[in-house]
C-alpha cells in the first residue's frame, strides 16, 4: 500500500544528512563534554562548535544559544522563567488564545502561583491584533509571549509589530518559533525586539527530544533545572550532544533549503487544496491560503467527523491529524479553532494536512484521488449532513 505522511507539524522524519553527522558521537565520540580528558574536550568541542553553527544561523552570539530537550522545555523556561525572575517589578504576563500546550499550561501553572495572565484573542484567520496587545499592556507586565507560527493552522503572526510594542514599555518578548524555522527566514538582529525565542529539532527534520532557546543577553531568567553548571547555569544537566550536532545540522539544512521549500509547498498545498474543492462540495478552510505558512492546511469537509476521517484515511497509508497531536483522541473541539470563532461543528471535522519536504505531486494526487468517495461515504452516514441536503 502507498503511504503518504502528511504529518509534518506532528513530527518530521531525520534527514539522511542529519542522521550521518550524528552517529560518530553515540559511537567512538561518546565523551561527556564535562570531562577534561580527550573524550570529554572532542564532545565539548562538537557541542561548542553545535553552538555557534546555531548561533550565526540565527544573527545570534553563541552565548545567547542554549540547548534544551525540545521545544516544551523552552516555552517552560521563558515563561516560568522569566515569571519568576522579574516577579518584583510585576506579576502579569500576556499571551495568546492560540498558543501550544506548552506556553499555555505553564502560564496555568502561573496562575495558581499568583500571577495574573491575558490570553489575547485571534481573528477568524488566527491571527492576534497588536492593537490588541497595546490595550492588554499594564503597568506590571513583565512578558509578552506570542507564537510566530500556529501548529494547527499554519497562520502567521505579526511578530515584528506586536514586539516593537513591548520594547517600548521595557516588557520581554518571548516567541515559540517550533514551527516557523525552517518556513520563514528568521534572524534576531533583524527582529531586535525578540529577546527569547523557542525552537525544536523535530520539527525541522531533526532529532526528537533536542531543541533550543535564543536568550538575548541582559534577559533576567531564572533557571528551571537545578544541578551543574551546564548551559552556562540556565539549564542543567548532561547535553544531549548527538542530538544537539543534529539539531544544528537540522537548522542549517532548513535555514539553506527556506525558498526552495515554500516554492515546493506552496505548490503542493495550492494544488492540493484546487483538486479537492473542486472535486468535493461543502470544503471549509480553517485560516487562510496567504496569511500562513505553506506546509500547513487545515480543512473541514461540512458534516464529517474528524476522528473517522482520520481512521478512513489511516485504513488508506495517508497519515493526518485533527487539531493538535495533544489533542487527538478528545472530543473536545481545538482550542485554537475555538478561538477563531468557528463553530463547534466545523471544529469537530478539521483535518490538518501538513506537509513536508518529502512530499511529492504523487503524493497530493494519490490523496486527492482518493477523498471524494471518501468523503461522500462518510457524510452518507452523517444525520448532520444529510438533514442538511
Ligand atoms: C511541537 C511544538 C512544540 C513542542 O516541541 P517539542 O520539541 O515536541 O517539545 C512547541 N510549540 C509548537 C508550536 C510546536 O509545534
Amino acid at each position: 500500500m502507498k503511504k503518504v505522511y502528511l504529518d509534518h507539524n506532528a513530527t518530521t522524519p531525520v534527514h539522511p544528512e542529519v542522521l550521518e553527522v550524528m552517529l560518530p558521537y553515540f559511537k567512538e565520540k561518546f565523551g561527556n563534554p564535562s570531562s577534561i580528558h580527550g573524550f570529554g574536550r572532542e564532545a565539548k568541542v562538537a557541542l561548542e562548535e553545535a553552538r555557534e553553527r546555531v548561533a550565526s544561523l540565527l544573527g545570534a552570539s553563541s552565548n545567547e544559544i542554549f540547548f534544551t530537550c525540545g521545544g516544551t522545555e523552552s516555552d517552560n523556561l521563558a515563561v516560568k522563567g522569566t515569571a519568576y525572575a522579574n516577579r518584583k517589578k510585576g506579576l502579569h504576563i500576556i499571551t495568546s488564545k492560540i498558543e501550544h500546550h506548552a506556553i499555555l499550561e505553564s502560564c496555568k501553572f502561573l496562575e495558581k502561583e499568583g500571577f495574573v495572565i491575558t490570553y489575547l484573542p485571534v481573528d477568524s484567520l488566527g491571527v492576534v491584533d497588536p492593537k490588541e496587545l497595546g490595550k492588554a499592556i499594564r503597568e506590571d507586565t513583565t512578558l509578552v509571549s506570542i507564537m510566530y507560527v500556529n501548529n494547527e493552522v499554519g497562520s502567521i503572526q505579526l511578530i515584528e509589530e506586536l514586539s516593537k510594542i513591548t520594547k517600548e514599555k521595557e516588557i520581554y518578548f518571548h516567541t515559540d518559533a517550533v514551527q516557523a524555522m525552517g518556513k520563514i527566514p528568521i534572524n534576531v538582529k533583524k527582529l531586535n525586539n525578540i529577546d527569547m525565542l523557542s525552537m525544536s529539532g523535530h520539527k525541522i527534520n531533526g532529532p526528537k527530544g533536542v531543541g533550543a532557546i535564543f536568550i538575548r543577553k541582559g534577559v533576567r531568567i531564572t533557571p528551571w533545572s537545578h544541578g551543574g553548571h551546564h548551559e552556562r547555569s540556565r539549564r542543567a544537566g548532561t547535553e544531549n550532544v548527538p542530538g544537539i550536532v543534529g539539531f544544528a545540522k537540522a537548522l542549517e539544512l532548513a535555514v539553506r533549503d527556506v525558498e526552495d521549500q515554500n516554492k515546493h509547498l506552496k505548490e503542493l498545498t495550492e494544488i492540493f487544496y484546487r483538486k479537492l474543492t473542486e472535486a468535493i462540495p461543502d470544503v471549509i478552510l480553517n485560516g487562510d491560503l496567504n496569511q500562513r505558512v505553506f506546509n500547513t492546511l487545515n480543512l473541514s469537509f461540512k458534516g464529517v467527523e474528524g476522528e473517522s476521517m482520520i481512521l478512513s484515511l489511516d485504513l488508506k497509508g495517508v497519515a493526518v491529524a485533527s487539531g493538535s497531536a495533544c489533542t487527538s483522541g478528545t472530543l473536545e473541539p481545538s482550542h485554537v479553532l475555538s478561538a477563531m470563532w468557528i463553530a463547534p461543528e466545523i471544529a469537530q471535522g478539521a483535518i490538518r494536512f501538513s506537509f513536508g519536504r518529502d512530499n511529492t505531486m504523487e503524493d497530493v494526487e494519490y490523496v486527492a484521488s482518493i477523498l471524494p468517495e471518501m468523503v461522500s461515504r462518510l457524510r452518507s452516514m452523517s444525520p448532520l449532513y444529510a438533514k442538511e441536503k
